[in-house]
């Protein structure tokens, strides 16, 4: 937690920090649902069915997760065992939007690449073919989950760099800008220059972009990933990068994270981010603070604030 959190709840509860950043083992995930009464997780914590499973009766009564996505807590498990979750949205999504952004920008005019020229101490200097890049400006995106961060990420792209903007969602949405309803992903896929995706993981979402959505794109096209990694093949991606099926990605999640595949990281033509999303301090601390509210909410007796 940043100090503000941390410094929050010292003062309103009696609380336990935990110092590792690693995730939580299943032991110490039986030993929070077991020793308190509120936990606070955050993703790579996998609490599975496993997880609950393995208490009768647990002391823990809240779940509040430090983080939007929540596809690491089996919920209808939680809520058999009697255990409440909340999230934190809205706090992340200025955030998660603008590494999109720098996603879609790096991977386009290939920062990445043009980096790591010039820390080799190889380059020659300016010449007027070197490293041409897709111009971003004009040019169409796809957005597969149309929610807050979508929508975000849509705003972004039309107001800032004139492009015109196509969606899937479950729903019809009116952002107050032009934006498309695509009639099937691969519709989508066929027809924009940036496909960016922010959608929630899970099982509904999982191998969503398979073999055959990266077919339908176009050679020219990057595919961009601030959702969760679980919802691109991600074998199937690195195939169609060797074989030029798609010109390029940018990644800030990976499948197995934080593994992430040699074959990848030898490709100049994608942006890897270590799932940078949310990495500020001010959204660290209002993701912090509003986990907190929630548990404060609970203990009051209040409805959460959150409630996933
Ligand atoms: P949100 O507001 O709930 O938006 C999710 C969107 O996905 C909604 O438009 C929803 O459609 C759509 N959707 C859900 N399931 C779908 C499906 N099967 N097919 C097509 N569309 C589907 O969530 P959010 O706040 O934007 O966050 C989105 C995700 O971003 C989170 O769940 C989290 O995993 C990820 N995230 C990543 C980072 C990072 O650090 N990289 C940071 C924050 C969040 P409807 O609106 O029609 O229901």
């Amino acid at each position: 937690m940043t100090a503000a959190v941390e410094a929050r709840a010292r003062l309103e509860f009696d609380v336990e920090i935990r110092q590792e950043t690693t995730p939580l083992s299943a032991e110490d995930r039986q030993r929070a649902l077991r020793e308190f009464d509120i936990v606070m997780p955050t993703l790579g914590d996998q609490f599975d069915a496993a997880s609950f499973a393995g208490i009768s009766a647990p002391r823990c009564r809240l779940l509040a997760n430090f983080g939007v996505g929540y596809n690491h807590i089996d919920v209808d498990a939680a809520k058999t065992a009697g255990i409440a979750v909340s999230n934190t949205p809205g706090a992340v999504t200025d955030a998660t939007a603008d590494t999109a952004l720098t996603l879609m920008l790096m991977t386009a005019r290939r920062a990445g690449e043009g980096e790591r020229l010039v820390r080799s101490g190889q380059w020659q200097g300016w010449h007027p073919t070197q490293m041409l890049g897709l111009h971003l400006t004009g040019k169409h995106v796809g957005i597969v989950g149309f929610g807050r961060i979508g929508e975000a990420i849509a705003r972004r792209c039309h107001f800032g760099f004139g492009m015109s903007v196509s969606y899937l969602a479950r729903s019809e949405k009116s952002p107050g800008f032009p934006a498309v309803r695509a009639d099937s992903l691969n519709v989508l896929a066929a027809s924009v220059d940036v496909l960016v995706l922010a959608v929630p993981g899970g099982a509904e979402t999982r191998h969503l972009i398979n073999a055959g959505v990266l077919a339908a794109m176009r050679p020219k096209a990057l595919l961009i990933n601030i959702a969760r990694g679980e919802v691109v093949d991600e074998a199937a991606l690195i195939s169609a990068l060797q074989t030029g099926e798609i010109a390029g990605a940018g990644l800030d999640v990976y499948e197995f994270e934080p593994e992430v595949p040699l074959a990848l990281r030898q490709m100049e033509q994608v942006t890897l981010l270590p799932h940078l999303g949310t990495a500020t301090e001010e959204v660290r601390s209002d993701m912090g603070q509003l986990a907190l509210d929630n548990v404060a909410a609970f203990l009051a007796g209040k409805p959460l604030i959150s409630p996933v």
